[in-house]
């Protein structure tokens, strides 16, 4: 599953290549892909003549602030125009976003089409089609349509994901810390490759009962968190989610995992074999030498 630096890469992708995209046609290749609102028409009209204003992120989820586009030629600044709610994305396994200049007939994993002028189009290709879209029209909030989102904890990269915080939310939990960092509600965007190869930076089991780890440690762990994630946002994502950017790549330039699918591999650090284990239903990567 995409994870953080992955959707913040795609994100930036789409940032690039659609900047002022108007959307003038929606095809729904698979209904179950539109979340919200519950008629596919309904988010097939409101989209219509949207101009993509902005693109956001929150953990996993992808936000574009929509614009009103009542003529063909908008003038600017775009503050004048009304705005039009948001579309909101979560690429969930297997989603991804392909924008195509030159028309060509879409492949059968294609969800969602999105056409613009001069028939250039924002596919939406999902595979496993776990994927979901929401069109939260002007006026209702997409934290309380969207249950997820509402329930996010903090970005780690905002100032309220400190150490203070994280003593905080582990305080009397007995759940393990790998556990604790895959929550969403905690905090935003960490999954299984970032919340192994953090342990492994800051030298944490993950398997260690979340109250047990010391103020030190938590803050060997921020730091490894915020380091890991920002350098792979600068590589492109890593190369093992099933991820893919813009031009449909799946970026054999990601960051290099030092125990993330590195079962039976010696650690970097000395020499010892990668373990893998389950924990709460999740393969999990880790040196036990290296980390207590
Ligand atoms: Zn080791």
């Amino acid at each position: 599953m995409p994870e953080l630096p992955e959707v913040e890469t795609v994100r930036r992708g789409l940032e690039k290549k659609l900047n002022n995209f108007i959307i003038k046609k929606v095809e729904v290749c698979r209904d179950s892909t539109v979340a919200f609102p519950k008629k596919k028409e309904e988010f097939i009209k409101g989209l219509r003549n949207s101009l993509i204003h902005r693109w956001d992120r929150r953990g996993k989820y992808l936000i574009a602030q929509l614009k009103e586009i009542q003529n063909e030629n908008p003038r600017f600044p775009l503050e004048n125009y009304q705005n039009n709610g948001f579309l909101v994305i979560h690429l969930r396994m297997t989603g991804y976003f392909k924008f195509i200049n030159i028309s060509t007939p879409p492949c059968k994993h294609t969800r969602i089409r999105f056409f613009g002028k001069n028939n250039n189009e924002l596919r939406y290709i999902d595979v496993r089609s776990f994927g979901q879209m929401w069109w939260i029209k002007q006026g209702l909030s997409p934290n309380r349509i969207i249950k997820g989102l509402g329930s996010l904890g903090p970005e780690p990269f905002s100032k309220d994901f400190d150490t203070k915080y994280l003593k905080k939310v582990i305080s009397k939990r007995t759940k393990s810390i790998k556990a604790i960092l895959l929550d969403q509600t905690i905090v935003a965007g960490i999954g299984n490759i970032y919340a192994d190869e953090s342990l492994y930076s800051a030298g944490i089991s993950p398997f260690r009962e979340a109250q047990t780890i010391k103020k030190n440690e938590l803050i060997k762990l921020k730091e490894s968190i915020v380091t890991i994630l920002k350098k792979s946002i600068g590589s492109g994502g890593t190369t093992f989610s099933d991820f893919r950017d813009l031009e449909g790549e799946n970026g054999n330039f990601g960051l290099q995992t030092n125990v993330y699918r590195r079962t039976g591999k010696e650690c970097r650090k000395c020499g010892n074999l990668i373990v893998r284990q389950k924990i709460t239903g999740r393969s999990t990567h880790w040196c036990p030498k290296c980390q207590k």
